[in-house]
């Protein structure tokens, strides 16, 4: 099935929504696609309707509007795996395949936790900090539950509170980056109310949760499950009991469809101007894919995108005005989060650092590239087409991914298999 709309928006999350409602409310026909059932992306995700606060920050505020707005087509469940051609892009729904045509693309497909790869990582109930939020917003029991929570980045206050807030026991939390440089972001932020607000509140919900800053884990124990964390602080280990690890180290910015169209990627995140426009022409990115900066962040750049994809670029100027101040917070969270060298460290030759294909660290490391490594032990070649050990192996070795090929998620092969010049007509005759 094709559908033909003037701006596509793809992903769901904050950037998402606020880039559709903004282009929808200037009359333009859109699509919002996300691989998750709802809108919401990972910060509001199973978040409904009725709850809460009504702030323009808020999900309620967001959702209304996304509901409100009659030229929005919400395609939710559905994945964009393939770009088979400028202005269609191909996404799927267990089994089932659909085009989607574009005058104008919005991509706002958001960032992912960072993992590392430590002994032990891969046993069960050792789990993303967000990923286990997750799954306890599914219906994980978590209450009583020891959880000891480590890695980097503000992320892990915000799970503590969620997890502590539904009765889990959080054991410790454990911050890879120093006393120092938190002192300095503690510093940096006070010239934002907002966010020292925000701050402190995650500090009281957290209140009396042990809190320890250059720590890390560097193995766990258990037999068929985890029974133990072993954290570090560089100079003395020590063991904790507990039936959850949730870990990780800070996001990357998710870039893959926008480096399958060509998109030019600046480091790790999509290169945008100051009205979210790419480097090709009609693709706007929006959110955390253009860099870790937060949900107002990304509620703002949303908005621009919208608005400059649908022609308002006064509008849309006005908006991009008051990005400055967020791209300093977004600097300040790389420099502070930044991590620290004794982590490229923490393998050992039969750590599994491709989980996919089950690839040690041993046979990875007698390679040069990323290319050699997994031409020859398949690492990255997986479900999750290197999201977790590439990102892994682009700190632990400063390997890059030098192509990317769709698929760009796993589909199946009836979706794999539509002819893509008789797609390209039957786009270009509706
Ligand atoms: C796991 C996790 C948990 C987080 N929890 C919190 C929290 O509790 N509190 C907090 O303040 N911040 C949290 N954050 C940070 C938060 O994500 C950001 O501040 C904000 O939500 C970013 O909004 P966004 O719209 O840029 O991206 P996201 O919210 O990440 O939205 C991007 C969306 O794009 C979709 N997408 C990506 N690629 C495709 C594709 N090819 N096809 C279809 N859909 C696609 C994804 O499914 C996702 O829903 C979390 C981040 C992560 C990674």
């Amino acid at each position: 099935m094709n559908y033909n709309f003037e701006i596509v928006v793809v992903g769901g999350g904050p950037a998402g929504i606020a880039a559709a409602c903004a282009a929808a409310e200037q009359g333009k026909s859109v699509a919002i696609v996300d691989e998750n059932v709802g809108p919401g992306g990972q910060v509001w995700r199973g978040e409904r309707t009725q709850q809460g606060k009504c702030d323009s920050t808020s999900p309620s505020y967001w959702f209304r509007r996304l509901k409100d707005c009659p030229l929005i087509r919400q395609f939710f469940g559905w994945r964009i795996f393939d770009a088979p051609a400028f202005g269609i892009l191909r996404s799927e729904q267990q089994g089932e395949c659909i085009e989607l045509g574009y005058k104008r693309l919005v991509l706002a497909t958001g960032a992912r936790e960072r993992f590392l790869p430590f002994p032990g990582w891969t046993l069960p109930n050792v789990m993303g900090a967000g990923a286990i939020q997750v799954m306890v917003k599914s219906g994980l029991p978590i209450r009583n539950k020891r959880v000891v929570v480590a890695g980097s980045g503000p992320l892990l206050l915000a799970v503590s509170a969620y997890l502590r807030q539904h009765e889990a026991n959080v054991v410790a939390i454990y911050e890879q980056t120093s006393w120092i440089n938190l002192a300095r972001f503690m510093g940096g932020i006070t010239g934002s109310p907002a966010k020292l607000v925000q701050g402190l509140q995650y500090v009281w919900k957290t209140f009396g949760i042990p809190f320890r800053a250059g720590c890390w884990p560097i193995a766990v124990h258990g037999k068929d499950r985890l029974q133990s964390a072993v954290i570090s602080n560089g100079t003395k280990q020590w063991e904790l009991a507990c039936d959850y690890l949730a870990c990780g180290f800070h996001l990357v910015p998710n870039i893959e469809l926008a480096s399958l169209l060509g998109c030019r990627i600046e480091g790790t995140v999509v290169e945008v101007d100051s009205l979210q426009r790419t480097s090709v022409d009609s693709i706007f990115c929006a959110g955390e894919s253009t860099g870790i900066g937060g949900l107002e962040m990304s509620l703002l750049e949303g908005r621009i995108a919208g608005l400059a994809s649908a022609g308002d670029h006064i509008g849309a100027e006005a908006l991009a005005q008051q990005r400055g101040k967020m791209l300093r917070f977004a600097s300040l969270l790389a420099k502070t989060f930044a991590l620290r060298s004794e982590l490229k460290s923490l393998s050992r030759p039969d750590t599994i650092v491709c989980r996919c294909e089950d690839v040690p660290f041993e046979l990875i490391s007698r390679h040069n590239s990323w290319r050699s490594a997994k031409l020859h032990t398949r690492c990255g070649m997986g479900a999750c087409q290197g999201r977790i050990c590439g990102t892994a192996l682009e700190f632990l070795n400063g390997w890059i991914a030098d192509s990317i090929r769709p698929p760009i998620f796993p589909a199946p092969l009836s979706s794999l298999a539509v002819d893509r010049e008789n797609l390209v007509h039957n786009h270009l005759d509706t």
